[in-house]
C-alpha cells in the first residue's frame, strides 16, 4: 500500500509518497510559488530529480503537477495515481476539537477552515490542499487529516489556561494549544518503546529547530508544552522571540509606531537568533562565527543569541522536571536537536542535580545521523537520546490505521 503524506503551505505544497510494506520513501518533492511564478523539485528514492519551473496559479495546479511526476515514465515511482491507497495531509491548528487524526468528510473541512481564525496563514492553506486533491483525485479518494495540536490536547486545565479573564477563554478560545504534536508523539512513542513501557515514563521533548518546542510527556501523554496559543511561545526561535514580558508588545508597538500585524510580524520574522545576532536565523552560520573566536565581529551576539537558547532549554526542562515530579529520559530531536553538538552540550552541562550527565564524546559525535542514539553515559540517573523525527511516517501511519478500520 501507497500513501501520499502532503504539507500545504499558503505558497508551497510538500510531499512524500511512502510504501507502507516497508515504510520507505519512494519519492518527495516540493511545489514552490503557488499563487506566483511556480517551481516543482522532485526526487525519487533510486536518485532521480526533476526540477522545473511551471506556472502554478492554484493549488490545484501545485497537485496536477506533484501527480505527473509521480507518474511520469522518466521521474516517476508508480502509473497511476490509482496505486495510492489515500492521502495523509498535515494541518497546523485542529483546535480543541480535534484530539486525533480523522477521516476527511465536509464537516472536518468545514472545522479546519473556521479554525483558520486561529492559524490564519496554515490552516486556510490546508484546506486549499484538501480541496486540490479531491479536485484532482476524485471526491472517493481517501484522505486523513492530522494534527500539529493534537497531541497536546491531553494538557490540564492549569497548564493549558492562561491568567486572563475566563470569558476570554469562552469567547476567543485563547489557551496554549502546543504544536510540532506529530514530532513530540513520534520522538516519545520511540522513547517509550526503548524503556520498555508507557505507564510510569517522564519524558522530556525537546523539538528545536527553526521553529522550537520543548514538551513534557508523563505516561505517554502530554502534560505541558512550551508553545501557546501561537507557535510564537516558548524558547528562542530562528526569527521568533518565544516568551517575553506580554509588556513588551505594547512598549514597542508604542514606540515604533508597529500595527498589530507588524508587531505580530516583527516578533514571527525579526527576532530569535536573527534578532540578537543581527546577521543569521541559522544555527550553522551562529556557530561558524562562535567557532572563529573574538576576532570574528560576528562573535559576541551570535554566542549570546545560542547562550539565550541554551538558557531557555535549561529553564524549562527544569520546570518541566518540577512539573513531573522527575524525568526517565531526555530526547532531543529536528534540525538543532539532531545535528547541533554545541547546544546539545551545553543544555545539559552542569545539570548534574538532576543526574543528567552527558557522554561528550558521543555528544560530539552525533550528528546528521538517521539513527536512534544515546548519549548520556552509563552513570546518568536520565537516559538523553537522540532520536530523528519522522512526521511524514506518523502521518502515514495514521493515514492507513484510518483507512484499514
Ligand atoms: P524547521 O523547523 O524549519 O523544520 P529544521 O528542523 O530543519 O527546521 O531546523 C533548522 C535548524 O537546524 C537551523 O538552525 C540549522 O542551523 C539547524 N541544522 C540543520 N542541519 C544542521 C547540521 N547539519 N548541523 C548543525 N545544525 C543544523
Amino acid at each position: 500500500m501507497k500513501i501520499l503524506v502532503v504539507n500545504a503551505g499558503s505558497s508551497s505544497l510538500k510531499y512524500q509518497l511512502i510504501d507502507m510494506e516497508n515504510e520507505n520513501v519512494l519519492a518527495k518533492g516540493l511545489c514552490e510559488r503557488i499563487g506566483d511564478t511556480g517551481a516543482i523539485t522532485h526526487k525519487t528514492a533510486d536518485g532521480r530529480k526533476y526540477e522545473a519551473d511551471i506556472p502554478m496559479p492554484t493549488h490545484t495546479d501545485a497537485f496536477n503537477c506533484l501527480v505527473e511526476a509521480l507518474t511520469s515514465e522518466e521521474y516517476g515511482v508508480i502509473k497511476s495515481m490509482k496505486e495510492i491507497s489515500a492521502v495523509g495531509h498535515r494541518i497546523v491548528q485542529g483546535g480543541a476539537i480535534f484530539d486525533r487524526s480523522v477521516l476527511v468528510d465536509e464537516k472536518v473541512i468545514e472545522d479546519i477552515y473556521n479554525l483558520a481564525e486561529l492559524a490564519p496563514l496554515h490552516n486556510k492553506a490546508h484546506v486549499q490542499g484538501i480541496r486540490a486533491c479531491i479536485e484532482c483525485l476524485g471526491k472517493d479518494a481517501p484522505q486523513v487529516v492530522v494534527f500539529d495540536t493534537a497531541f497536546h490536547q491531553t494538557m490540564p486545565a492549569k497548564s493549558f489556561m492562561y491568567a486572563i479573564p475566563y470569558e476570554m477563554y469562552e469567547k476567543y478560545k485563547i489557551r496554549r494549544y502546543g504544536f510540532h504534536g506529530t514530532s513530540h508523539r513520534y520522538v516519545s512513542g520511540v522513547m517509550t518503546d526503548i524503556l520498555g513501557k508507557v505507564e510510569g515514563t517522564k519524558i522530556i521533548t525537546c523539538h528545536l529547530g527553526n521553529g522550537s518546542s520543548i514538551s513534557a510527556v508523563k505516561d505517554g501523554k502530554v502534560i505541558d508544552t512550551t508553545m501557546g496559543f501561537t507557535p510564537l511561545a516558548g524558547v528562542e526561535m530562528g526569527t521568533r522571540c518565544g516568551d517575553i514580558d506580554p509588556a513588551v508588545v505594547t512598549y514597542i508597538m508604542d514606540k515604533e509606531g508597529f500595527t498589530p500585524d507588524e508587531m505580530s510580524n516583527f516578533m514571527n520574522k525579526k527576532c530569535g537568533f536573527l534578532g540578537v545576532s543581527g546577521f543569521s536565523s541559522d544555527g550553522r552560520d551562529l556557530e561558524e562565527a562562535i567557532a572563529n573566536g573574538p576576532s570574528d565581529p560576528r562573535y559576541e551576539r551570535a554566542k549570546l543569541a545560542v547562550d539565550i537558547l541554551i538558557q531557555d532549554v535549561k529553564k524549562y526542562i527544569g520546570s518541566f522536571v518540577a512539573e513531573m515530579n522527575g524525568v526517565d529520559a531526555i530526547v532531543f530531536t529536528a534540525g538543532i536537536g539532531e545535528n547541533n553538538t554545541h547546544i546539545r552540550g551545553e543544555v545539559c552541562a552542569e545539570m548534574e542535580c538532576f543526574g543528567i550527565e552527558l557522554d561528550k564524546e558521543l555528544n560530539e559525535k552525533t550528528l546528521c545521523q538517521s539513527d536512534v542514539v544515546k548519549i548520556s553515559t552509563e552513570n546518568s540517573k536520565v537516559d538523553v537520546y537522540v532520536i530523528p523525527t519522522n512526521e511524514e511516517l506518523v502521518i502515514a501511519r495514521d493515514t492507513l490505521a484510518l483507512i484499514n478500520q
